[in-house]
């Protein structure tokens, strides 16, 4: 396994880490399972999120014992100085330890990011924590350009985290960025929000980006780990054959698509915006027209029940047509014949 300084932290971590969210489909002992073998693979990089429910307390308790062998980053909406104390204190409850190495700003949208740095703002009291030994560094994470540009010239950011995939190479130009400024990056959505199928491939494309400190692809499975870590092991350039993968994904997918962040939630009327969009995109790209149509069928509220409020469209940070997507998921998706 390779490793990186993650840029200011001075933090040895390996270029692949574990990304947290899925844990939440898995148990303690499944979540201990992955942990041990991350450790045999020589993985020692953990992220999680306060929003991500269970997440953080499987962390903690699949790391009894082995909690020194990682670095562990974990991440807060809260805006202000009294939330973002509170969650702190959640998360080195829910991790049992009285140490996290990386605590990140999470997913702020530009008038957040002032929020936070103003009087009364969730920096005050990520300073004090520093000083006090609660928490090593601190980082930003972002799906915004603009705000991944306004975190690369703050003078407290240690690591910024970002979409970066086969698909979305937005960020290139900043990421550079973040080498030049010693800034870790950290690549998130490595599967473009499960819209990538090949795992393998997922992790050779961005590693293969030299400014990449470390990507974080979620991992639920020992199966996921075994892909990912080989992927990670293999320092041959990518081959013709990748590449040409790589760029029929790119045809495919094109740049409206649905990422399965759920930050579009709740819808007005109860829709389940990702889920119908997984059900249309599993229906197109790999014709699993029963399949999808079944699981489309099972939903409580579809998508022609939506009333065009507009307030999905406002939360997601990919801004994506979602009224104009779901009307064409539901003609799509109730043209299926049984
Ligand atoms: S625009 Fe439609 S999908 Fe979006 S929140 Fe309103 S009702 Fe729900
Ligand atoms: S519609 Fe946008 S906010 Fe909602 S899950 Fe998809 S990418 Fe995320």
């Amino acid at each position: 396994m390779e490793y990186r300084e993650l840029g200011k932290t001075g933090l040895m971590v390996s270029r692949l880490g574990l990304g947290g969210l899925p844990l939440q489909r898995i148990d303690a002992a499944g979540t201990r399972k992955i942990l041990e073998r991350l450790m045999e693979a020589g993985v020692n990089y953990i992220d999680t999120a306060r929003a991500y429910t269970v997440s953080e307390a499987l962390l903690g308790e699949g790391l009894l014992g082995i909690r020194d062998k990682f670095i562990l980053a974990t991440k807060s909406m809260a805006r202000t100085k009294a939330e973002m104390e509170k969650d702190i204190d959640i998360s080195l409850k829910n991790l049992k330890t009285d140490y996290i190495d990386l605590y990140q700003v999470h997913n702020p949208n530009e008038a957040q990011l002032e929020t936070v740095m103003a009087p009364g703002g969730a920096l005050e009291v990520l300073m004090e924590a520093k000083e006090a030994g609660k928490i090593g560094h601190i980082g930003v994470t972002a799906h915004s350009p603009k705000v991944f540009e306004m975190a690369l010239s703050l003078p407290w950011v240690e690591t910024i985290m970002f979409p970066y995939n086969i698909v979305e190479n937005q960020g290139e130009e900043y990421i550079r960025a973040c080498q030049e400024k010693n800034i870790g990056f950290i690549a998130m959505k490595p599967m473009a929000g499960g819209n990538i199928e090949d795992g393998s491939l997922a992790v050779r494309y961005i590693l293969a980006n030299p400014n990449v400190t470390v990507a974080i692809p979620g991992m639920a499975s020992v199966e996921e780990v075994a892909e990912n870590t080989a992927a990670a092991n293999d320092p041959s350039p990518l081959t013709g054959e990748e590449k040409e993968k790589a760029a029929a994904i790119v045809k495919e997918l094109g740049t409206q698509f649905c990422r399965r962040c759920n930050y579009c939630a709740p819808c007005t009327v109860g829709i389940n915006i990702s889920s119908v969009f997984l059900f249309a995109g599993y229906l197109r790209r790999y014709d699993l027209a029963g399949w999808s149509k079944d699981r489309y069928d099972l939903q409580p509220v579809k998508a022609d029940a939506c009333i065009e409020c507009g307030a999905c469209e406002k939360r997601c940070p990919y801004q994506l047509p979602i009224r104009e997507m779901l009307k064409k998921a539901h003609r799509d998706l109730e043209a299926v014949k049984k």
